[in-house]
């Protein structure tokens, strides 16, 4: 596997690559790697002549500065994650090979992706995200780009931003990988105390138990019940809420024709979950 740092290491390669037509697999993440990341690319190498993964902590993405401080940084662990699942390529960009000083911010209308949930709690998180992924997209020119479910909004913004500017990436949304209490796999989880990682996986069963209320329970009283059971275990919610899947528009009752989407985010002490479970 090639191991790159510079975009100039990296611009004759991709060239080369799309003078003889192969097709480039691209998995963005930002590294501490785990099963979920992985699945990404083996559907990738599967699927792809090339497959190049970026671990790159993307400071504009993160609206908490301590959240920034701590993410977790595992370069050689992950080199030997990426070499053992047959990638090609891990790019390790810095800050300012990803951002040069005379670099242009793209400019992109994401509806109301902005100000619902992720949107709503992370003030500037997705234009931060639109940012990285504009610039890796540009460098990396990627046929095919994967991305997990796990951050269904994420799926989203990804999808506008390729409508809007790269038309010609291929954007693969994949399923979310669990541990096998259901806990959705995040890199965060690294973070939690041994009995954090004991309560961690209530929160998806949490999720379940709204997916499961359909019919049963009205749907404003399986979302309380939900938080309830939660918040009496310390778990701090910025939200727990039901949205047409396709759009994220939030739902009051269950009378929808829509495929929907249970979608969640919770603090457990310091660290901040997100999970969602499309029904
Ligand atoms: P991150 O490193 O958290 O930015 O994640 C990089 C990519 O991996 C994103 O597309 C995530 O949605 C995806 N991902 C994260 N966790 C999982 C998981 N448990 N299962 C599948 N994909 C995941």
């Amino acid at each position: 596997m090639k191991k790159i740092y510079y975009r100039r290491e990296l611009a004759p390669i991709i060239d080369e690559l799309k003078e003889s037509n192969k097709t480039i697999g691209f998995v963005p993440t930002m590294g501490a790697l785990h099963e979920g990341h992985i699945s990404l690319i083996a559907r990738a190498v599967e699927e792809c002549d090339f497959v190049v993964c970026c671990i790159f902590v993307n400071p504009k993405q993160f609206n908490n500065a301590g959240d920034l401080k701590n993410y977790p940084r595992l370069p050689e662990k992950d080199t030997l994650l990426l070499e053992n699942a047959n990638c090609n390529m891990a790019f390790f960009p810095a800050v300012e090979e990803v951002y040069p000083e005379n670099y242009i911010p793209v400019e992109l209308d994401l509806g109301i992706l902005e100000s619902v949930y992720e949107g709503k709690y992370r003030p500037g998180h997705f234009d931060g995200v639109v940012q990285v992924l504009n610039r890796l997209f540009e460098l990396v020119k990627p046929t095919h780009a994967y991305f997990g479910l796990k951050d269904i909004q994420q799926c989203m913004v990804v999808e506008t931003l390729q409508r809007a500017y790269h038309p010609n990436t291929t954007i693969v949304n994949c399923d979310t990988l669990r541990e096998s209490n259901g806990l959705a796999m995040s890199s965060r989880n690294l973070r939690l105390t041994p009995e954090e990682n004991d309560k961690a996986p209530l929160f998806a069963k949490a999720l379940k138990g709204i997916c499961d209320a359909k019919a049963n329970i009205p749907l404003k009283g399986a979302i309380d019940n939900a938080i309830a059971e939660l918040e009496s275990r310390g778990f701090v919610i910025d939200y727990i809420d039901v949205a047409k899947a396709k759009t994220l528009e939030s739902i009051n009752n269950w009378n929808s024709e829509d495929e929907l989407v249970v979608v969640g985010a919770v603090f457990l002490g310091e660290v901040r979950l997100i999970d969602n479970m499309q029904f």
